[in-house]
């Protein structure tokens, strides 16, 4: 019999939908910047069709790093996003 797949499940900080962790983004936040997730700290989940929602992204992001500048968690977000791919 094959052996059942079991998907870790994450969510969304921005949507809050469900996804399977490996197709989010994992990224920390670490004095009030953002991080690419490298083995602590508390991390959080984002998907791809958030990444293209700033509006939406640059709220739940100053929300999840208690911070209010917009302009540095968004620049952040981009650097990670490009080394990424
Ligand atoms: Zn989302």
């Amino acid at each position: 019999m094959a052996k059942k797949f079991n998907p870790i499940i994450r969510m969304c900080i921005s949507c809050r939908a469900r996804h399977r962790q490996n197709e989010l983004l994992r990224i920390k936040c670490n004095e009030s910047s953002l991080e690419i997730f490298d083995g602590n700290g508390r991390t959080f989940y984002l998907c791809d069709s958030c990444l293209l929602d700033e509006k939406k992204l640059s709220r739940a992001l100053m929300r999840q790093c208690k911070s209010g500048d917009k302009e540095k968690l968004m620049n952040k977000l981009k650097e990670i996003i490009t080394d990424d791919r």
